[in-house]
């Protein structure tokens, strides 16, 4: 077993000598902001049930009381800022000729940093559209909206962006993460305990299709399909690889 260091130099090695990386982040790649996981010990949803919360149909029954929780969480994503690895990460995307960061966050933090080549698979919590899919959309990166806003066109309910249980994945990039997985030559795989599908299967696609998958995760989950594990903090070791790129 390589230690830690060694395995930062072979990841750097790979990246630099690859042309098409994807990446794919989770919860664990925010946790060094003070955003919290879902299945960590301070899992976010503790002592609450997403599926409570988080379904047109739990919207639907009470939508004062889910927003007032999303209200809560845009309060809290506010706050935080990217830390080190949503950095390195943007910096990445600079350093490769083809490049993707899939993410299943839905904070905002990667574009803070700097990401532009990247695909939102669970939506984002800073946009809010119509409940009644009327076409309107906006971006609010107000950190309270107290009151439950109605729809400037329509009048219904307006929601948040994310991607709720029981919802399909944007169809685009769903297809843009897929097309990256089969190509990639490395696929990263960071922060995330991979049970939500779709996103969980990318490793897989990937690997399959030939890539080297890496994974940085202080508890790894992929162990069948990950070629090198890098166990640790993503905010401490994707800085680390990005120095040794160059
Ligand atoms: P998860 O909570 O299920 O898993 C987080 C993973 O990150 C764990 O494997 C944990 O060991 C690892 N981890 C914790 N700290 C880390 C660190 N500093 N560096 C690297 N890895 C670290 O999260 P998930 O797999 O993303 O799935 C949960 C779902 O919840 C997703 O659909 C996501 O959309 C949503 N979610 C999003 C946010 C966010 O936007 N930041 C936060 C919580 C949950």
């Amino acid at each position: 077993m390589a230690e830690l260091a060694e395995k930062i130099e072979i990841l750097a090695d790979a990246l630099r000598s690859s042309q098409r990386v994807a990446v794919l982040t989770g919860a664990g790649a925010s946790q060094e902001s003070g955003v919290p996981t879902f299945r960590g010990a301070e899992g976010l949803w503790k002592g609450k049930n997403p599926m409570e919360m988080a379904s047109m149909e739990a919207f639907l029954a009470d939508p004062a009381g889910v927003w007032e929780w999303y209200d809560w969480r845009r309060g809290q994503l506010a706050q935080c800022k990217p830390n080190p690895g949503h950095v390195a990460l943007a910096e990445l995307e600079s350093k490769v000729e083809d490049f993707l960061l899939v993410t299943q966050n839905v904070d905002g933090l990667h574009q803070a940093a700097g990401s532009k080549k990247m695909v939102e698979l669970h939506g984002d919590i800073w946009t809010l559209k119509c409940v009644k899919e009327c076409g309107y959309k906006t971006l609010n990166k107000s950190p309270s909206i107290a009151k439950l806003p109605r729809c400037p066109t329509c009048e219904e309910y307006l929601r948040p962006g994310v991607v709720w249980f029981g919802e399909s994945l944007p169809e685009e990039g769903l297809i843009q993460a897929h097309a990256a997985a089969t190509q990639a030559e490395v696929f990263l795989v960071v922060g995330t305990s991979a049970v939500v599908f779709p996103a969980a299967g990318l490793a897989t696609v990937a690997r399959r299709s030939g890539a080297k998958v890496f994974e940085i995760n202080p508890y790894p989950v992929q162990k069948k399909t990950t070629t090198v594990v890098l166990k640790g903090l993503s905010g401490e070791i994707l800085p680390q690889v990005l120095e040794k790129m160059y």
